[in-house]
């Protein structure tokens, strides 16, 4: 049995105001998503790479796949219009020896080995973990009109991060009843939450940044000498 990786990477990046989607944005002299990918290319602990793009992006993307030696990358598949629709593309394209499926977002470089093995030997044990770091700021709800409504308890609260590890039939059943429900997640987890499954939080490392805004890029470039 195998574990396969799926990267979706077919977001546009509104939020960075740059021409071209941001997993394609230079970071420390590489694209931020062959930092991404060669943290699953070094991986003992993976076995395939199934990247989600726009189609527009492919013949970049296997340029820079041939040019970096990213053998573990599958052939790519093409994203959709909600990450969700991405992710459930790629679900369809995987190898039929996988029995563990991880997904991770394109535009996190900063993901260590040691998470990258924990998530997949808890989610093969547990059926589902995510990575997540403890909440540092105090979280409060509020309302429409930008009053506060409560003050949440920060020993519970988490930011939750990618990868999440999932059995593969786990995440195949949980997408089947989004598309079912018409429900929409923010992240893959949720899905699964709704199906009555508890994913078990494996504890990350803040430097697992999203690449988001233009100040996120200045954080990158100094992370990056400590993951080259
Ligand atoms: O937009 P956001 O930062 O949440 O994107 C997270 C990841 O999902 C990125 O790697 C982005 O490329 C990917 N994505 C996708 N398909 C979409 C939208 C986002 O693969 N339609």
């Amino acid at each position: 049995m195998s574990t396969s990786v799926i990267i979706p990477a077919a977001g546009f990046g509104e939020r960075m105001g740059a021409a071209i989607g941001k997993q394609f944005l230079s970071l420390a002299g590489k694209p931020i998503i062959v930092h991404t990918i060669e943290q699953f290319q070094r991986s003992a602990a993976i076995d395939e790479i199934v990247i989600a793009a726009r189609e527009e992006s492919f013949a970049t993307l296997r340029t820079i796949i041939d040019g970096f030696g990213l053998t573990k990358v599958r052939p790519l598949v093409k994203g959709g219009v909600r990450r969700q629709d991405s992710v459930a593309n790629a679900l369809a394209a995987l190898d039929t020896g996988c029995d563990i499926v991880l997904v991770h977002d394109a535009v996190r470089p900063f993901i260590s080995q040691e998470t990258i093995a924990q998530a997949v030997d808890a989610a093969r044990f547990f059926g589902a973990a995510i990575v997540a770091v403890r909440a540092k700021d105090t979280i409060k709800q509020a309302g429409t009109d930008g009053r506060v409504e409560r003050t949440l308890d920060r020993s519970f609260l988490w930011n939750v991060q990618t990868p999440q590890a999932f059995q593969l039939s786990v995440l195949r059943d949980a997408y089947a009843r989004a598309a079912s429900d018409g429900v929409a997640a923010t992240d893959d987890s949720s899905l699964v939450e709704r199906i009555g499954i508890a994913p078990v939080i494996v504890e990350g490392s803040y430097d697992n940044i999203k690449i988001t805004t233009p100040e996120d890029l200045l954080l990158g470039e100094l992370l990056a000498k400590q993951y080259a």
